[in-house]
């Protein structure tokens, strides 16, 4: 057999193995996995000669920002950034001008991204405040799921009351798919705002205490009560804290469906580092403290985590540092380009194996939203998304140098060892050796047509 695209002398890499392997591609899937060095005929190949061969990354929790955030970003942009980083799919969040919370909205961020992505992606909806009315049509669309904000964050969408929420949530256990909970007690974070603003206090550690680890445990706890009454599935984006991560073992031990995720900037970074960067590093949960990111880190690798994600938002550069007060800086950092890097480097350092790294941030995605075995793993029939990495070679980030739609990013400068150097996504080549080849090959993901 003569394969479109042959994947050479690599090693491959899933949660449970570690072989070398040649890889043979037709028609965007994986032909087969042959005896590595044997004579195979190929219209391409890609020598992965000393590099590893994981399954395609897969990034649950994404900001290309559009519609709406023109100048922030786009998914153009923010997908071959993406696909650098060695993603291959992502599921793109709501908050946008219009929110996804209709299928009018759902529709038009659908044909402002066809033809425009170098990954595959899936489209979270929401609910704007107790208007209950579209939740079936966003479904019938094929939302991947619905991202419900309990707390204020970026675009402002107001948070459904108590009561509306737990009708929301009954309707949605219909629909099969899963609740993503943005996990930040709306009356604790808006009772220390308001106080430190009459007294006004405009600093950092302001900030870091009014959404301090208690506001995130608390809302995990009431969402996860929410759940267990109205019986559906939950997924905690974004968890930060070792006390939210206590909450949803003990709610799964109540037998609630609850999944969660951490996101690489939950295990690196502390309220430390903001003597050192400032407040571009305000994000929405706040970094935390070391023992939260050893605990966070611990979770990937125990399996209470389930999920690695990377929560990658774009604002404008003078958003983030032309204004003196914490309020005023818009929350979240845009680093997807160095996603693989930020994971390896760590990877290289021993606190995760890349095994359980595959586990995170590719097979237990696409377990948990339907798509394994078609993504998220290395068999024969899946789709042929790959992300090859060299542990070896080393990054030092120049923003002058990366591909964002802003000429800033908060790495800038840092040094890691490990990067992606090759991304393919359904046979076709998106990135190599940290640049793009602008192949807007993605697919849309339509949740109706997976296993919910
Ligand atoms: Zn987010």
């Amino acid at each position: 057999m003569k394969y479109d695209l042959l994947i050479k002398n690599g090693t491959v890499v899933t949660s449970g193995e570690t072989y070398p392997a040649d890889i043979g591609i037709a028609d965007g899937k994986i032909a087969a996995i042959l005896a590595p060095g044997g004579k195979n005929e190929a219209a391409k190949e890609v020598d992965a000669g000393g590099k590893y061969v994981l399954p395609g990354l897969i990034d649950i929790h994404s900001h290309f920002r559009e519609p709406g955030y023109p100048k922030r970003d786009d998914f153009r942009h923010g997908s071959r950034t993406g696909a650098i980083g060695g993603i291959t799919t992502v599921f793109d969040m709501p908050n946008c001008v219009p929110a996804i919370d209709s299928k009018e909205h759902f529709e038009l961020k659908r044909n402002l991204v066809e033809g425009n992505s170098s990954v595959d992606y899936g489209f979270w909806g929401t609910i704007t405040g107790n208007d209950l009315s579209h939740i079936e049509e966003l479904a019938e669309c094929g939302a991947i799921g619905y991202k419900i904000f309990v707390g204020q964050t970026f675009g402002a969408i107001p948070s459904p009351a108590e009561g509306a929420l737990f009708e929301a949530f009954k309707r949605i256990r219909e629909t099969g798919l899963r609740i993503g909970v943005h996990a930040e007690d709306r009356g604790f974070v808006e009772y220390f705002e308001e106080e430190f603003k009459k007294q006004g206090r405009i600093d950092y550690m302001d900030f870091d205490y009014a959404r301090g680890n208690t506001s995130e445990a608390l809302a995990i706890a009431r969402m996860a009560v929410m759940s267990h009454m109205a019986g559906n599935k939950m997924h905690i984006v974004h968890m930060s804290t070792k006390e939210g991560k206590a909450i949803v073992k003990a709610a799964r031990g109540l037998g609630v469906d609850i999944t969660c995720e951490t996101c690489p900037q939950y295990t690196i970074l502390t309220k430390e580092d903001f003597y050192k960067y400032g407040q571009i590093i305000k994000i929405h949960p706040p970094v935390r403290t070391t023992e939260d990111c050893d605990s966070m880190m611990a979770g990937l690798r125990d399996g209470e985590i389930d999920i690695l994600s990377s929560d990658s938002a774009a604002h404008e550069k003078d958003e983030k540092f032309k204004t003196r007060s914490i309020w005023d800086v818009p929350a979240g950092i845009h680093f997807n380009e160095h996603y693989a890097s930020i994971m390896l480097n760590e990877i290289n350092k021993g606190r995760l194996t890349l095994g359980q790294f595959v586990r995170v941030s590719s097979e237990n995605p696409a377990r948990i939203f339907g798509m394994y075995p078609k993504k998220g793993a290395v068999m024969v029939g899946s789709d042929a998304d790959f992300t090859i990495v060299d542990m070896e070679k080393e990054i030092v980030v120049d923003q002058t140098k990366t591909h964002y739609k802003q000429d800033f990013t908060f790495f800038d400068g840092f040094q890691f060892t490990g990067a992606a150097v090759c991304t393919i996504l359904r046979g076709t080549v998106t990135a190599m050796d940290g640049e793009p080849t602008d192949q807007c090959v993605g697919q849309f993901i339509d949740s109706n047509k997976l296993k919910k």
